[in-house]
């Protein structure tokens, strides 16, 4: 069985937010270790001396090579140089002025430096420029699925290359990884939605040409030329059809988040809490509501708007709690706890199909669940007892947020 996950609280402390808020929560995917130093994307001068000194986290259709249950496995440039040579050789400006719609670049995406990473024995890599140094490992993520791609047999031989001698290693299938240890899970996150928008995001939406990626993978253009139609190597470079992408300074295409909100509702008189399943779901498991925030919504109306809707049930103040990034593909959950008007409590399920049912729920059997029947929808707890009240298990905001409020989060301090 796996531990259970503590939210492991940052201590800035002495802190007066932390004395007036208490120490904030770090949830499941977030407080990676890297430093993302992301204006270092553009600088091809860091990328190309970081890339042969860097590590290597590999993905096959999104699911990464790991060490053991607990840890991912890392591989050094010598694994990856023949199938990424060094892309960052040419400035961003010369490489657009090459590109060839032919030629398939395989997806690389900078996650950040490892400043704490001494792991390799080797001379940790620094960098200067602008008079500040980074020092540290440059580690990034390489997606080599070579299903239906012409990168096929390259891809095939770094995943043969990457396992090799190496007893335990295998790519993870499992769709939602919640097993990792939390550093490793919240490198998976980064990785994991980058290589999906990019591999989403492969024509672009205004002309459906194909885009290319930079900024080290994390933006994509709409290129203005294409080789592919130069008819001679002495020709000037063809030029593709208008794009209103490459207009002013909308050249680009940025990797999307999607804001959800997520919330623990209690009752007025705050001795419940209201819980939901979906239809999907089994018989006894349920949740905190949740669901997407709309474009120009708050926080705190969506969350009161998703409740009204989802369950009938009118809320007034709302507090924002922690927050998750849910790497499936990429949302940035906002966990937030908001108080039931008195007369607003009343379950209306009518309005949205999306709950099966929902229900108010005495805060000492949302304790007893929390503490001993938790489990994802999809894989049963060990030790489930059937009939009986079950709930996400603490790597998911959902348990945290049910967890604070039994601690008393929306109680007045004494
Ligand atoms: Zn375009």
């Amino acid at each position: 069985m796996t531990q259970p996950y503590t939210a492991t609280t940052q201590s800035h402390n002495p802190s007066m937010l932390s004395r007036k808020f208490g120490q904030e929560i770090v949830n499941y995917f977030s407080g990676s270790p890297l430093n993302r130093v992301s204006f270092l994307r553009s600088n091809t001068a860091f990328l190309r001396a970081a890339l042969p000194r860097s590590k290597f986290l590999l993905l096959r259709d999104l699911e990464p090579l790991a060490a053991s249950k607990t840890t991912l496995a890392w591989v050094g440039y010598e694994t990856v140089r023949a199938l990424v040579g060094n892309p960052f050789n040419a400035e961003e400006e010369e490489f657009l002025r090459e590109y060839d719609s032919r030629v398939e670049i395989p997806t690389l995406v900078f996650l950040g430096v490892n400043e704490g990473d001494e792991d390799r024995g080797e001379e940790r890599f620094e960098f200067e420029g602008e008079g500040e140094k980074y020092a540290g490992r440059p580690c990034f993520a390489l997606d080599v699925t070579g299903e239906g791609r012409s990168l096929k047999e390259e891809c095939g031989k770094v995943q043969e290359e990457a396992v090799k001698g190496a007893e335990g290693r295998e790519f993870r299938k499992v769709r939602l990884d919640l097993g990792l240890a939390p550093p490793d899970a919240a490198i998976l996150a980064q990785a994991r939605s980058l290589l999906d928008w990019n591999n989403r995001n492969q024509f672009c939406a205004a002309c459906g040409a194909r885009t290319v990626s930079i900024n080290a993978g994390t933006k994509r253009v709409c290129p203005p030329t294409d080789k592919a139609f130069q008819k001679n190597l002495q020709d000037p470079p063809f030029e593709r059809p208008p794009c209103i992408s490459r207009k002013g300074i909308h050249n680009i295409a940025f990797p999307r988040t999607d804001p959800t909100v997520i919330m623990a509702i209690v009752n007025s008189i705050g001795d419940k809490i209201l819980l939901g399943r979906q239809r999907r779901w089994p018989k006894d498991f349920y949740s905190t509501l949740a669901g997407f925030c709309e474009p120009a919504e708050s926080v705190e109306d969506a969350v009161r708007r998703e409740t009204w809707e989802e369950s009938g049930v009118r809320v007034g103040r709302v507090v924002i709690h922690s927050t998750q990034p849910w790497p499936y593909p990429a949302n940035l959950m906002m966990g937030a706890i908001g108080e039931a008007f008195p007369d607003g409590e009343g379950i209306v399920l009518k309005h949205d199909p999306e709950l099966e049912d929902a229900q108010w729920v005495e805060l000492g059997q949302v304790r007893s669940a929390l503490e001993g029947n938790t489990g994802t929808p999809d894989s049963k707890a060990e030790g489930a007892v059937e009939g009986q009240l079950r709930l996400p298990p603490s790597t998911a905001i959902a348990h945290q947020l049910l967890l604070a409020v039994v601690n008393g989060f929306h109680l007045a301090k004494p």
